[in-house]
């Protein structure tokens, strides 16, 4: 079969010929750094009439505003690392880009966003943006819409997005009142995909939020209260209590795990970011 490949520059671009594929009849494949994409294309488990590859765009990877952050749909892994305020603004998302598998061309080539489009409950990026609170911009040749990563995943594996559109950034609103973060994967292997993920964010008033990966369908936001949240045990202890109520297929299970068995780490993995991110409170704020 003869594909056609686009290497659109610009949005509009892109969209138009998303529009047209769309109303012919036909499927196109987006791809960003194609690490997923590629591979599924090779095994022929996707049949697409054209690819659009969104590695030529016009759009810049990473920028600063005075209080927001935004990533392109070509931003990497590496590119948020090569960013020197990354740590500062977005260290969630820093943490997480640090310890992703696969050495530096994977880190290169792999994007954030293809992360989040695909939402697969045992990647990194998914429970990070949400635990970020992301803003996911949607355009197609039909307008621009915007909403919050936890909304655009619908599903394991399923996302909000239309066939005729593209996710063309992602906004990150700096929040003041979140004080520190720690970011814990559980993994079988150095060079393994995550099995449970934690990302950690010590509020102002002690609050703390966790937002789990790999436990459930889709990102699992959880807000502890300070009286909890400040002993890592008894953060584990509760959140164990917690779980353990729940009945076993509310948990994710695919190849490295099943449900039985994240319910029964999550509240380390938990207790473990928490830790982390206690630890890099600033020194007003510390636990005995
Ligand atoms: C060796 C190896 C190690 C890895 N290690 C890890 C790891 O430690 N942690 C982890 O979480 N993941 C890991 N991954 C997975 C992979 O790196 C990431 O999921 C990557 O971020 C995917 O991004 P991509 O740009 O390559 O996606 P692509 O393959 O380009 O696209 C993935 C999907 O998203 C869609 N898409 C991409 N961009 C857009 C867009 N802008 N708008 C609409 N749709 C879009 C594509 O159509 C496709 O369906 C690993 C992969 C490999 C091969």
């Amino acid at each position: 079969m003869n594909r056609r490949i686009i290497r659109p520059r610009t949005v509009a671009e892109a969209t138009n010929t998303l529009a047209e594929v769309t109303a012919k009849g036909g499927r196109a494949l987006v791809v960003g750094g194609g690490t997923i994409a590629v591979p599924q294309l090779t095994r022929r488990e996707v049949d697409p009439s054209d690819i659009i590859d969104l590695g030529d765009l016009d759009i810049p990877l990473v920028r600063y505003d005075e209080d927001t952050v935004r990533l392109g749909p070509a931003a990497s892994y590496q590119s948020l690392l090569d960013t020197p305020s990354a740590e500062r603004r977005v260290p969630l998302l820093h943490m997480m880009a640090k310890g992703i598998t696969g050495g530096i061309q994977i880190r290169t080539q792999g994007t954030i966003v293809g992360s989040l489009v695909c939402a697969r409950p045992c990647s990194d990026a998914p429970a990070v943006l949400v635990a970020h609170a992301a803003q996911v911009t949607l355009s197609s040749v039909r307008g621009t819409r915007t909403m919050p990563a936890e909304r655009f995943i619908t599903g394991p594996e399923r996302s909000d997005l239309c066939p005729d559109e593209l996710v063309t950034e992602l906004t990150f609103r700096s929040r003041p009142e979140a004080t520190a973060h720690g970011y814990y994967k559980l993994k079988f292997a150095e060079s393994s995909w995550p099995v449970v993920t934690c990302a950690c964010c010590v509020l102002a008033d002690g609050t703390v939020e966790l937002t789990l990966g790999g436990v459930r369908g889709v990102p699992w936001k959880i807000r502890l209260p300070d009286g909890v949240a400040n002993s890592p045990r008894r953060l584990r202890d509760g959140l164990e209590d917690h779980m353990s109520a729940l009945p076993e297929d509310d948990f994710w299970e695919d190849i490295r795990a099943d449900g039985a068995y994240r319910r029964r780490v999550a509240a380390t993995v938990a207790s473990r970011a928490s830790r982390q991110a206690h630890a890099r409170l600033p020194s007003a704020m510390e636990r005995p």
